[in-house]
Formats: C-alpha cells, structure tokens, sequence
C-alpha cells in the first residue's frame, strides 16, 4: 500500500505545476522541497527593507499552455505585466512580474496544494514491487510514482543512491543536459539606481547579463539592484569568496548605481542556473509502466518559466495516465 499516489520532488515551477494539475485529476500527491520555501529558482530575498529578485527575474507566456495561468494570476492580481522589452525596444511580447516578488508565482502555484513540505532533502529514491521509496533525514514515503524535478544531476544521484536500474541511452541523454552558473550581486542604495526605464537592462558585454531595478519591477519599496553575471564571469569567479566577487565587480556595477551609495552588497550563486544542453522531450520517463519515474524541469522544456511549467505540465499528464492508487 502506497502513503500517496505521486511524490513529487522539487517545489519549483515544474513540481507545483504538475501537483496543481494531479490533484484537479483527484490523485494524492505529496511535493517535498530541500528549501525553506516554495519556488526554487523563483527566489525573493528580504534584506532589510529592501526585497530583491534573485533568480528569475520575469515571466513571459508565447505558446498557449500558460495561458489561463496567467489570466488567472492577472485577474488575482498575483501578477501584472511589467513591460514588452528593454534598452527602447518593444516587441509586442509582455513580460510579467510578481509585486512583492517572484516567489509570489510559487506561493500561488501552491496554495491550494494539500501536501507540500519545505525542508525536505530526499536522499535516494528506491524501486519496490508496485511503487517507489523516496527516503530523506528522518522520514520516507512510499509512493505509486515519482516526479524528479530537481536539476538533473541531483536527480541523476539520487536515482543512483537507490540503485535506479536505467536504460543506458537514457543516462547517456541524462547525463549530457548542462547548465551554466549565475553569481547574483544584490545591492541596497541610498536613492534610487540609474538603470533606465522600465528597470531592467540586458546586455551583451560582461562582466553583467542582467541588471535590474527591483523598485522600478514594483517588488521593492527601497531602492535595490539585481546584477546577474555572465556564464563566463560566474565560472570565473565561481567558489570565490563573496568579499572577493563583490571587490572584483562592484566598481563594474557602480555605472547603475548614479549618484546613489551603497547601503549593503550581497551574493547568491546558483549551481544550476540556466539548462545549456538540454532532453529533446518535455518530460523523460526514466522508468515506464504503472509506477513510473518521471523527470521534469526546464531543462526538458525551455530554460524559463514557461519551459518549466510546460514540462511540469506535460509530466503530470502522463503520470495521471499511470495506474498509480494509493
Ligand atoms: C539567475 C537566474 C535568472 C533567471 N531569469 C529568468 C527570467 O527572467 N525569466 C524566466 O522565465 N526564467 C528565468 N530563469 C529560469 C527560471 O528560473 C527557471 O527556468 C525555472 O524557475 C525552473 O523551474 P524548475 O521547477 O524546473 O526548477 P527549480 O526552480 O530549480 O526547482 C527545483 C527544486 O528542486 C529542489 N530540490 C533539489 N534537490 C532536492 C532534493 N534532493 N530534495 C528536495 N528538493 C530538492 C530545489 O530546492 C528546487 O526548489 C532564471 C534562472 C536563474 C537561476
């Protein structure tokens, strides 16, 4: 007997999306996180009275999969849009932004959600007879299917902890999806930035791909800039010490920074920030049948919102098709 019919790992985007649609399926779905809250890349950080974006920044809808999400987080006033291009440029397409911050999609996505605990590290993930052992520190569940949602090399290891027997050309396709690093510098002003309307630059010099004003993105009440680095940058300095990032790149940033002095500089990095080679298919299915393990993410559909939330999609469509009870 199974505790619940999907256990999805991974409070992201993709885990949420894919939870939302089991559950309007009437399936018993648990997700489980390693962080302390919902979102994963969608990440708002709270630094004194500031509020900054750390990871992704906006979201966009161009297919129709999103698209009743997003009347839906309009009409809720979740999300408004923000603006259809940087650097003058206006490309009919609207980019969105959660007032208060990104982490608010995430929240929304899992409200209604009946199981969701933050956390949470699962450690391996074990086939049975009819089902899956996913075990963590001090629990496990036993459940009909799995959603691996995590970065695929995380997911890839905690498949191989629990000695998950995979096809080769699975693993070889598994193991070849990459991702680039981003080094993140978040930075409280004094008065507001000089990065121009509407708030957001992206560029095509390093050492900076992406500067943003998190007041002009309605997220911050105190002015508070979001850098992201280049790849090329980001593995340069990668395992560097913060002092260190903030010594070699601050003087780069002060040109947003205008007449404004710096309050308090910080750095997050993300390992996995961005999928560079990524699985040909929305979804994989490491292990078919009934009780099927299945991984999602942006590295299946798009590295974006969007591609994470269609992959999740797509996922949930086919575990719903499995023969999963609890
Ligand atoms: C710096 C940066 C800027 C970006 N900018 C944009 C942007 O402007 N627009 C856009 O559309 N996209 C952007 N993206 C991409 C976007 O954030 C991602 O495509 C999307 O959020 C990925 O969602 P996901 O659910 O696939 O993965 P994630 O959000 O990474 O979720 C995976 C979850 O799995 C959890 N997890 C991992 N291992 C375990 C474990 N062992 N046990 C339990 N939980 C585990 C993690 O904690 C995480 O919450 C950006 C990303 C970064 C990093």
């Amino acid at each position: 007997m199974n505790d619940v019919d999907v256990l999805v790992v991974g409070a992201g985007v993709a885990g949420l999306a894919a939870a939302r649609l089991l559950e309007s399926y009437s399936r018993f779905v648990t997700v489980v996180d390693k962080g302390r809250s919902v979102g994963g890349r969608l990440a708002t950080r709270r630094i004194d009275e500031a509020r900054l974006d750390h990871g992704a920044q906006f979201f966009t809808q161009r297919g129709p999969e999103m698209q009743s999400l997003v009347e839906e987080l309009l009409d809720e006033e979740v999300a408004t849009e923000w603006c259809r291009g940087f650097g003058g440029t206006d490309d009919g397409h609207p980019r969105y932004v959660v007032p208060g911050g990104m982490t608010g999609l995430a929240k929304f996505l899992a409200e209604a959600l009946e199981d969701v605990r933050c956390g949470v590290e699962v450690r391996s993930v074990t086939q049975r007879d009819r089902g899956w052992t996913v075990e963590w520190d001090g629990g496990s569940v036993q459940a009909g299917a799995v959603l691996l949602t995590s970065p695929v090399p995380q997911s890839l290891a905690l498949m191989d902890a629990g000695g998950v027997q995979l096809d080769p050309g699975v693993r070889s396709g598994l193991e070849a999806v990459e991702y680039d690093p981003t080094i993140a510098l978040l930075v409280l002003l004094d008065r507001p930035s000089a990065v121009p309307a509407p708030g957001g630059v992206q560029l095509t010099e390093g050492p900076f791909s992406w500067v943003a004003d998190n007041m002009a993105k309605g997220v911050s009440e105190f002015p508070a800039l979001t850098l992201h680095c280049d790849p090329v940058t980001s593995q340069a300095l990668w395992g560097a010490e913060p002092q260190e990032v903030l010594d070699e790149l601050l003087p780069a940033a002060s040109e947003w920074f205008g007449e404004a002095e710096v309050l308090e500089a910080q750095v997050k990095t993300w390992r996995y920030a961005i999928p560079t080679t990524t699985w040909p298919e929305p979804y994989c299915t490491a292990v078919d049948g009934d009780w099927p393990l299945v991984l999602a993410g942006d590295a299946f559909d798009g590295p974006k919102v969007e591609g994470a939330y269609r992959s999740g999609m797509a996922a949930g469509v086919r575990l719903n098709r499995s023969g999963v009870t609890s």
